[in-house]
């Protein structure tokens, strides 16, 4: 039966479905969001993960988040447009010992993926689903590294990508667009302004969007990140997860891997306690979630050098917030002159040249170490989404 499985069907994808009204929709036809006006939510897709399929397939599968391909949305191989994306190292903190005392601490290190971020991981899937449907072109606005990420993997796969970026964000993120040869459109705004453009011009070009939680399969690319924190810690999960949370689509994909793995059968119910970092220029999630409220008010404190999470109103802030909530977890911002710190204190001492993003998880563990909400002996994992050398122009050395 296993045996079957693995050599006919790669994936198990069944439907999508509204996680807000439930609304079924089909996997074969080209998606956006929920059709149901009043909700127009993002979509989830679902898997047949009731087949008894065991862990065992993955041995001696290829290093990469392809491994993982049954819960993948791509239904034909030679639709994956790959550039070798994902499985990236789980690397402890070696010499900033004298700050987690007792505390087991790991990075999650996405800065080796092609173009430098973990952005590579849900680029990969949408474009290949896209092949995989027919669409040629497609445009998307970018506060940075999903803009370089969509033009290699457009350029790899074939097909025409358009992005929009803030003008004040930094110029090698500009440049490895055009490089791949994308068409880079600069705009005088924070990544809401490129959204609203993009949205208008996809409208009238027939572009395909990819906008961040408004397609559903970029979901399915982040979400890879919790099967392999699972499979890299041998099924056991940590205790805290740290993430720098701009649109959200890692902290919402990672729950929905825990989910599925769950389901499968792979790991038991024990969850680790999820928290969103964010920068104090766009702090809405943190805010709303110390309210107590369900969504997110938009709010722009302008630059950040932390480009990734200069997002004012995250597209699913509801999904954002009820996986704080429901994980038990929290919220916290920091500032760019505490990313700056942090990211010099980790290349010094660690020798890994963090993005800023992921700099402001190493401020914030230590923040809640010392108000007690993590506690010793606890396992923590941080996330840094991407490679420091992109940021360099935004860091005074
Ligand atoms: C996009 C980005 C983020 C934010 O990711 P979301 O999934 O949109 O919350 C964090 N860090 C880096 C380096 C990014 O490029
Ligand atoms: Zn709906």
């Amino acid at each position: 039966m296993v045996n079957n499985i693995e050599l006919t069907v790669m994936s198990l994808l069944k439907n999508l479905i509204c996680p807000e009204c439930g609304t079924v929709h089909h996997a074969e036809v080209i998606n956006t969001v929920c059709t149901n006006e009043a909700c127009k939510s993002t979509l989830f897709a679902q898997y047949n993960l009731n087949t008894g399929i065991n862990k065992s397939i993955l041995q001696g599968r290829e290093a990469t988040m392809w491994r993982y391909r049954e819960f993948l949305p791509v239904i034909d191989e030679k639709n994956i447009v790959t550039l070798g994306e994902g499985f990236t190292p789980m690397i402890p903190v070696e010499n900033l010992k004298s700050f987690i005392g007792d505390n087991v601490v790991f990075w999650k290190d996405e800065s080796g993926n092609p173009t430098g971020s973990f952005k590579a991981r849900g680029i990969s899937v949408a474009v290949s689903k896209a092949k995989e449907l027919g669409i040629q072109t497609i445009a998307t606005p970018t506060a940075g590294n999903a803009g370089g990420a969509l033009a290699a993997y457009a350029s790899r796969g074939g097909m025409k990508a358009i992005v929009y970026m803030p003008r004040q964000t930094p110029k090698v993120f500009k440049d490895e667009c055009r490089l791949y040869g994308a068409d880079l459109v600069e705009i005088d705004g924070n990544i809401s302004d490129c959204g609203k453009l993009v949205n208008e011009h996809a409208q009238l070009n027939n572009w395909f969007q990819v906008s961040t939680l408004k397609e559903p399969y970029r979901l399915e690319g982040k979400k890879t990140m919790g099967f392999e924190i699972a499979e890299q810690f041998n099924w056991q999960l940590p205790d805290v997860i740290f993430y720098p949370t701009g649109g959200g689509t890692g902290l919402i994909g990672i729950w929905k891997a825990f989910d599925e793995l769950e389901q499968l059968g792979w790991i038991g119910s024990k969850r680790p306690r999820m928290v969103a970092v964010q920068s104090k220029s766009c702090d809405g999630i943190v805010k709303a979630f110390h309210a107590g409220q369900y969504v997110s008010e938009f709010a722009d404190g302008g630059f950040t050098i932390a480009n990734g999470l200069r997002v004012p109103k995250p597209y699913a802030d509801k999904v954002i917030l009820k996986v704080l909530r429901e994980s038990r977890g929290t919220a916290i911002t920091i500032s760019d002159e505490e990313m700056s710190v942090a990211l010099k204190e980790i290349a010094r001492h660690e020798g890994m040249l963090i993005a800023p993003e992921g700099a402001a998880l190493w401020q914030a563990f230590k923040k809640l170490k010392h108000t007690g909400w993590i506690k010793p002996e606890e396992k923590v994992l941080l996330i840094n989404t991407g490679n420091g050398y992109k940021y360099l122009e935004n860091i005074n050395i």
